[in-house]
């Protein structure tokens, strides 16, 4: 029950906090796109303006491969990650974790190192400018073989690009099955190497996939998760190892995981005692931002300041920034 006035969202967007879960996949501004359609004189499936209302899941995938075909350049990857920072910079974020996938980037496969050093180079000018820091979650797709995952890890930790700091999977798990077992191998040989990991599960699939996700892939954060409320012995678990979920309301709401924000389950997670953050998972193509995210679970759930430091203060924690970004975030958080 709603006990004081939601604050308002320029007050929340000097609420210093990190963002643990966004898909550089999900930040393509139609503006953008067109130029470079017009440059590469490759058509718009349809008019700029109603360049993001996609007609289903085919649709939507079909977009992304266009989208991603577009970003073949050095310097289109890079703009593409540095506008990721200035839109954390925008809602008041001091650092983020951001998740990209290779299987969508066709012009750049057989080429990870060329693709992590375009994505690096527009994230390192955004710091040089001044913007937040951002690490690189490079993910697997749940659809992949062992093989292909195994592969891209063996990739991953013979490049050990500084930029890299987790290993991550996404993908829909309805359509994949169980696939835990799959890639546990993958996981482990991320994880000796010192790279951590974060596993999308408990949105396509129910509490086995967050089961699976903590005891298959070591899972040190979970994406999404909130499926998990439906098993209340695992609701203990993650509170147990304090795993955190990187929660996004809006795309769950979007994507009819939740019918409404009143029947999301963040809040009842929260006071269960999990450590949960709020998060916009693809913003642009979502239109969803990192402020609107607080902002409605603050209005629906009536969080106060208390609530608030603690999210903030969840997501600085969760996140897999180094410490000295940790300790400044903190710091700041201490003062808001
Ligand atoms: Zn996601």
């Amino acid at each position: 029950m709603p006990n004081e006035r939601p604050p308002a969202v320029d007050r929340l967007r000097t609420l210093p906090k990190a963002e643990v879960h966004a898909h550089l996949e999900g930040c393509f501004e139609p503006a953008v796109l067109e130029q470079w359609a017009t440059q590469a004189r490759v058509p718009m499936p349809r008019p700029r303006e109603h360049l993001l209302e996609f007609e289903g899941l085919a649709d939507f995938l079909h977009f992304l491969d266009w989208a991603c075909g577009l970003a073949s350049t050095r310097e289109r990857l890079a703009e593409l990650s540095y506008g990721y920072s200035r839109r954390l910079a925008d809602g008041g974020a001091g650092y983020a974790d951001v998740i990209v996938n290779p299987t969508h980037w066709r012009a750049w496969h057989g080429r990870l190192p060329d693709m992590i050093d375009a994505i690096d180079a527009g994230l390192s000018a955004a710091e040089q400018d001044g913007l937040p820091p951002v690490g690189l979650c490079v993910s697997l797709l749940r659809t992949q073989s062992s093989d292909a995952a195994i592969e891209l890890v063996d990739a991953l930790l013979a490049l050990r690009h500084p930029r890299v700091v987790a290993l991550s999977i996404d993908g829909n798990e309805a359509a994949a099955g169980r696939t835990g077992p799959r890639f546990a191998e993958a996981f482990r040989r991320a994880g000796a190497a010192g790279l951590r990991r974060t596993v999308h599960a408990g949105e396509s699939s129910g509490p086995q996939g967050v089961r699976d996700a903590i005891e298959l892939l070591g899972a040190d954060r979970i994406d999404h998760g909130v499926r998990a409320i439906e098993d209340p012995d695992l609701v203990g678990l993650l509170v147990d190892r304090q795993i955190p979920l990187g929660v996004c309301p809006t795309s769950n709401l979007k994507l009819g995981v939740y019918p409404a924000i009143e029947d999301h389950p963040i809040d009842r997670l929260r006071r269960a005692g999990v450590v949960v953050s709020v998060n916009t998972d693809d913003p642009v193509l979502l239109g969803a931002s990192l402020v609107g995210e607080y902002a409605l679970c603050s209005q629906a759930f009536g969080w106060s300041d208390d609530v608030l430091r603690t999210l903030a203060r969840n997501s600085i924690d969760a996140s897999f920034a180094n410490a000295d970004v940790k300790a400044r975030l903190a710091q700041a958080l201490s003062s808001w």
